[in-house]
């Protein structure tokens, strides 16, 4: 089986190399930003320890029993501990406690998975801490954090830490479209959006386009006659009046070649990329000052709204 993890291929080396001399630590910190796949790896750890295919350098080979068992999320020796709510409390640290004296039932170590370890209050930790000074031979424990931070001290230098980094943009592109067939463009704005990390890019795949909003009909049209209809719309709906001007700068800056990261409505990244040709630079600045001379008319002195709404749209549709 190929190895299931994309990225980290450095951590996964190591990892590899710590079951097959059987140097396993008792305690691990895994830190990176949300999404970037610290529980895929920390999983695929247990499996490494788990597997039943004793090949060298360690695998997972996805098919023993004890590999199909975590999998399924059924292996009695893996657990994960989550917070419950928003916090991780000190009575699943207690229970944690209770239950890491035993051995392990099928396999050579018990693996406890530590998730958003950062959510602890201090009580909660200060009773971790006292797991992780003396962890039992036959466990590990994996932490997972975002926020290494948020931790006291003495509880990461009880751990051995693996720094998890986010994918350059370009490789969790071509990721995205050589092993999840997304198409090019759409998996470009993935990327960028979900700022490298793999699992959210996957997590907003799955959501679809729910994030996608709605580019205002104003930059699209080129028909006067909707500008009477427009000026109704921005005066039932006085916040889209600000939020206009951010669209117009999402142009400007698309035009000017920007960064990606300055964009606004990035989700609608695509659609505005087919409407910057139809502008000149000169327009978008324009508008912009439309848009902000329209809003303060409105909001500071008392000329007529919907008249004031009406210019600016046929303003904005020249
Ligand atoms: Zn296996």
């Amino acid at each position: 089986m190929q190895n299931p993890i994309i990225g980290h291929q450095q951590i996964v080396e190591q990892l590899q190399h710590t079951v097959a001399s059987d140097r396993i630590a008792g305690a691990y910190l895994f830190v990176g930003p949300t999404g970037v796949g610290k529980e895929t790896v920390a999983r695929y750890f247990a499996q490494l320890i788990f597997c039943e295919q004793e090949a060298q350098p360690p695998i997972v080979c996805g098919e023993c029993l004890a590999c199909r068992k975590v999998n399924s999320g059924n292996h009695p020796d893996l657990q994960f501990i989550r917070p419950e709510g928003s916090l991780l409390k000190i009575g699943q640290i207690r229970e944690l406690q209770k239950q890491i004296i035993y051995e392990p039932l099928e396999a050579r170590r018990k693996v406890y998975i530590l998730t958003d370890v950062e959510r602890m209050n201090a009580e909660a930790e200060n009773c971790l801490l006292k797991t992780l000074e003396e962890p039992p031979a036959s466990s590990v424990l994996i932490l997972l954090t975002s926020n290494i931070r948020a931790l006291l001290p003495t509880t990461r230098s009880r751990c051995q830490i693996l720094q998890f980094h986010p994918m350059p943009t370009q490789e969790l592109t071509e990721i995205l479209v050589e092993r999840f067939s997304v198409a090019p463009e759409q998996a470009t704005t993935l990327a960028i959006t979900a700022d490298g990390a793999i699992g959210k890019a996957l997590t907003q795949l799955e959501k679809g386009d729910t994030l996608a909003e709605e580019v205002p009909e104003i930059l699209k049209t080129t028909d006067q006659l909707a500008a009477f209809r427009l000026a109704e719309h921005f005066k039932d709906n006085p916040d889209t009046l600000g939020e206009l001007v951010t669209w117009y700068r999402d142009l400007l800056f698309l035009q000017q070649g920007a960064p990606y990261d300055l964009i606004t409505h990035i989700h609608s990244l695509r659609e505005l990329q087919s409407i910057v040709p139809r502008y000149s630079r000169l327009r978008l600045q324009q508008a912009i000052q439309t848009v902000f001379d329209t809003k303060s008319l409105i909001e500071n002195t008392n000329t007529n709204a919907t008249l004031a709404l009406e210019v600016m749209c046929l303003k904005l549709l020249k």
